[in-house]
C-alpha cells in the first residue's frame, strides 16, 4: 500500500511518520524539492497543476492525499480518474472557498457569523451595512494564518481595507465576540465509521496558532460540535480527517472554517490521545479501523513560530516533547512545535507557560 501526499510540509511529514509503522509507503509530491516531506519519504518535484506530471505520480501510489488544501480542484479531478482522492476532490474544493464553507455549514444547520459576498466597493459598503461593524474582510481563497484578512472597526476603514485585497473574489464577516476557540477533528472511514476526538482549545496571536490545550472539557460543547462534524462527515460521505475550528459565543458554537485534511490543532494527538490524527488519517485511506481517539492526559501544544528553540531548552521541560520540522526559519514560519501531556491540567499548564516563553524567545 503506498500514500501519495500532495504537499510535502509538515503535515505529509508528520502522515509519513505515523503511517510507516502500519507498513504503509508513501510518496511526496511538492513544487520545491527541499519541502520537508522529502526527508521521510521520496519526493517528486512538481508544479501542482502539471497534469502529466501528476498523472505519472499517480499511477506510482494507491491512493493520494493532500498536505496542502488549495492544490486546484480541476488537479483534484483529474488525478482522480484514475486513482480515488481522499477527501474528495468535491470536499477539498468546498474547503477551498470560504463562501462555499459557510454554505455548506448552513446546509447542515451549522451556524455561522453573519457574512455577505463581497465583489467590488459598492458591494463592500453594501455587505457593511447590511452585516454591521466591526467585521473582517477575508479573501474568500488561499487565506490562511490570518493572511488575506483586513479588519473593519470604523467606516473609513472601508476604502483602505478594500484596497489591500481587492481583485480577488471576497467575503465580509460579522465579528464573532468569541468566549473562547475550540477546534473538532474526527475522522470517518470508508466503512462509514466515525471517531471524534475531544475540543482542544486554541489560541492565536496574529491569526496564527499558538497553544492548544486538550481536552477542553464541556460535555454540552463537545455533543454539539460532534453533531455537526457527523452531519458534514457523513452528508459529505467523506473519508479521513476533518477539523473545523470554531467561536464558543453566547454559550453555542459557531463555526469559522474547516480544514479537509489533518489540522495544526490536532497535533496534541500525537502523544496525547489513543490513536494520532496522522495515524487515523491514514487507517482511512488504507481502509483499515479507525483508532480510538480518547485523551490520554491533559494536553498542551505549542506551535514554535519563526525560529526554532534549542532542543536542551525544550527537552529539559519535564514530559515535553519535540517535533523539529526541519524547515528554514522565516518570520512567521511554522517551523515545529512541542507537546507536553500531563496528570492535571495545572501541570500542563505549567508546561505549556514554560514552552511558550521559549517560543517567544526563539521566534515570536
Ligand atoms: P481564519 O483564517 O478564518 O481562521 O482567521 C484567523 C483568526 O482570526 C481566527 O482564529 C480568529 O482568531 C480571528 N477571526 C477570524 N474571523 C473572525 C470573526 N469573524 N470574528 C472574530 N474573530 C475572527
Amino acid at each position: 500500500m503506498r500514500i501519495g501526499v500532495l504537499g510535502a510540509g509538515q503535515l505529509g511529514r508528520m502522515l509519513a511518520l505515523a503511517g510507516r509503522p502500519l507498513g504503509i509507503e508513501f510518496l511526496m509530491y511538492d513544487p520545491s524539492a527541499d519541502a520537508t516531506g522529502g526527508r521521510v519519504a521520496p519526493l517528486v518535484v512538481g508544479a501542482f497543476d502539471d497534469r502529466r506530471a501528476l498523472d505519472r505520480f499517480a499511477r506510482r501510489v494507491d491512493v493520494v492525499t493532500v498536505d496542502w488544501e488549495n492544490v486546484p480542484a480541476t488537479s483534484l479531478r483529474a488525478i482522480a480518474r484514475s486513482v480515488s482522492v481522499r477527501p474528495s476532490p468535491r470536499a477539498l474544493a468546498l474547503a477551498q472557498d470560504r463562501l462555499a464553507e459557510k454554505r455548506l455549514f448552513a446546509r447542515f444547520g451549522i451556524p455561522t457569523a453573519p457574512h455577505a459576498q463581497v465583489n467590488s466597493l459598492t458591494g463592500l459598503r453594501r455587505a457593511v451595512a447590511r452585516v454591521g461593524l466591526p467585521g473582517v474582510l477575508k479573501t474568500r481563497r488561499l487565506g490562511y494564518d490570518g493572511k488575506g484578512q483586513a479588519w473593519l472597526r470604523r467606516p473609513r476603514d472601508l476604502e483602505a481595507a478594500y484596497a489591500a485585497l481587492a481583485g480577488q473574489p471576497l467575503i465580509y464577516e460579522a465579528q464573532v465576540r468569541f468566549k473562547r476557540e475550540l477546534s473538532l477533528i474526527a475522522v470517518r472511514g470508508a466503512d462509514g465509521d466515525v471517531a471524534c476526538y475531544p475540543l482542544a482549545e486554541n489560541r492565536h496571536a496574529n491569526g496564527i496558532l499558538r497553544v492548544t490545550r486538550a481536552p477542553h472539557l464541556d460535555r454540552a460543547r463537545q455533543a454539539e460540535a460532534e453533531r455537526h462534524l457527523r452531519a458534514l462527515l457523513e452528508g459529505l460521505r467523506y473519508v479521513g480527517v476533518l477539523a473545523v475550528e470554531f467561536f464558543e459565543a453566547d454559550g453555542r458554537l459557531v463555526a469559522n472554517e474547516m480544514a479537509a485534511r489533518v489540522h495544526n490543532s490536532g497535533h496534541w494527538t500525537i502523544e496525547g490521545a489513543e490513536t494520532s490524527q496522522f495515524e487515523n488519517h491514514v487507517r482511512a485511506l488504507a481502509e483499515l479501523p479507525l483508532g480510538r481517539a480518547e485523551a490520554r492526559g491533559h494536553s498542551a501544544m505549542v506551535n514554535f513560530i519563526g525560529g526554532m528553540p534549542a532542543a536542551a531548552d525544550v527537552l529539559a521541560v519535564s514530559g515535553a516533547h519535540l517535533h523539529d520540522y526541519e524547515k528554514a526559519p522565516r518570520p512567521a514560519r511554522k517551523v515545529g512545535h512541542a507537546t507536553h501531556v500531563g496528570a492535571s491540567a495545572s501541570a500542563r499548564d505549567r508546561a505549556a507557560s514554560r514552552l511558550l516563553s521559549l517560543a517567544r524567545a526563539a521566534g515570536g
